[in-house]
């Protein structure tokens, strides 16, 4: 093993080292990569590490007032990367004119498109890969072997897949919301037929912050974003540095600032609607009219790590993701018709005989729901009360 050379001269805030996507070796001059396992930069020719330069600046965690921004227009800091549009999904990824293959990684398309210089907003930060391309392999045939309904040979046509690391662009937004809301409290009366509901009139007003609330500045992994790659331990963020990137892709944002808040708030809305429903309390909710004021509202724009890959079955493919910091894994996954046959007529029989058990043990009985005290409460918003 060689002794590590000393990091290369490299001044934080120098404007060429935001375009700087390559890095050679100081050994051998052969191309470093940033290595998920050794938080450092490994040289893919001599093994050489070149540790990255820690920033300690906190930039990846100051919130931007998203107002301001809106009404001065975008004033963000801005870098030409050479890149590829993918036509089928819409990704615009970075990639270099000298690369012979040229698949989305989103979709898996080949793209015919040249590579062109595309001006994007440089991240305040990043979550670094901290998951090797060698272990989204074993948590993704983890993953697929514990599927029910899948093909028996799932796993060995998952094989012999690349994964490709690609940084996605996301925005995370906060803000403090006062709903006034107006409604009907319903409450259950009566026992057998004479069962009913009496509604009352409330109103009221709920208040709460919201945390963090991620959208996907990519239209091309919304899905996964949106549910099954959460939890991101943003508590990790580092500052940019062009040196994480390197070995990997990093795509730019196609969704903007604003439409990103939109959608941001359609989160936000659903979550206050919950609130109400929990302060109207009662059996039942009704809510007749409700007004939202948003207020503090900031945002950052980061990158976060991604593990991709397609596999075929049976003359189709089928997308994988995995989180590049947790290892937590997405899937598309195919169903063996067989297997759902058998499992189906197996649940069938079972619930049969479920049936016929109950109603042996315990005769008719009436179900009161009470609804759930805090169901409301997640680690995405925190509301006053
Ligand atoms: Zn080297
Ligand atoms: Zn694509």
């Amino acid at each position: 093993m060689n002794t590590p050379p000393p990091p290369p001269p490299l001044s934080k805030g120098d404007e060429t080292r935001r375009d700087q996507r390559h890095f050679p070796c100081p050994n051998c001059g052969a191309d470093l990569r940033f290595d998920p396992g050794a938080a450092a930069m490994v040289c893919t020719h001599c093994e050489a590490e070149v540790e990255v330069p820690h920033v300690d600046d906190e930039a990846a965690q100051v919130e931007h007032d998203l107002l301001e921004h809106i009404r001065k227009g975008l004033d963000f800091e801005t870098v030409e990367t050479p890149s590829l549009n993918c036509e089928t999904c819409g990704a615009s990824i970075e990639f270099d004119a000298d690369e012979h293959s040229r698949l989305c990684p989103f979709c898996d398309s080949a793209i015919v498109a040249d590579v062109t210089l595309q001006r994007h907003i440089v991240p305040q930060g990043l979550l670094p890969f901290a998951v090797r391309e060698k272990q989204a392999h074993e948590v993704m045939h983890k993953w697929l072997k514990a599927r029910w309904f899948a093909p028996s040979h799932i796993s060995s046509a998952a094989a012999v897949e690349h994964f490709a690391g690609v940084y996605v662009p996301t925005w995370t937004y906060d803000a403090y919301s006062v709903t006034d809301y107006t409604g009907k409290r319903g409450r259950r009366v009566g026992s057998g037929k004479n069962r009913r509901m009496v509604w009352t009139k409330v109103s009221g007003t709920v208040s709460g912050a919201f945390d963090d609330v991620l959208v996907s500045g990519s239209q091309s992994v919304s899905a996964e974003f949106k549910d099954a790659l959460t939890p991101w331990p943003l508590g990790n963020l580092e500052t940019y540095q062009t040196e994480f990137l390197a070995g990997f892709r990093a795509e730019n944002h196609t969704v903007g600032l604003e439409d990103g808040y939109l959608e941001g708030q359609e989160f936000m809305r659903v979550k206050i609607r919950d609130w109400i429903k929990a302060d109207i309390g009662g059996d039942a909710q009704k809510i007749t009219s409700s007004t939202s004021t948003f207020s503090k509202q900031s945002f950052k724009h980061l990158l976060l790590p991604v593990w991709i890959t397609h596999y075929s079955l049976e003359g189709r493919r089928y997308r994988m993701s995995v989180n590049g910091q947790t290892g937590k894994v997405y899937g598309q996954r195919p169903f063996s018709t067989k297997k759902l046959l058998a499992g189906a007529l197996a649940a069938f029989v079972a619930f049969l005989l479920l049936g016929a058990l109950v109603s042996l043990s315990f005769g008719p009985k009436m179900r009161t729901d009470h609804p759930p005290a805090n169901a409301q409460a997640t680690s995405w918003f925190k509301p006053d009360n």
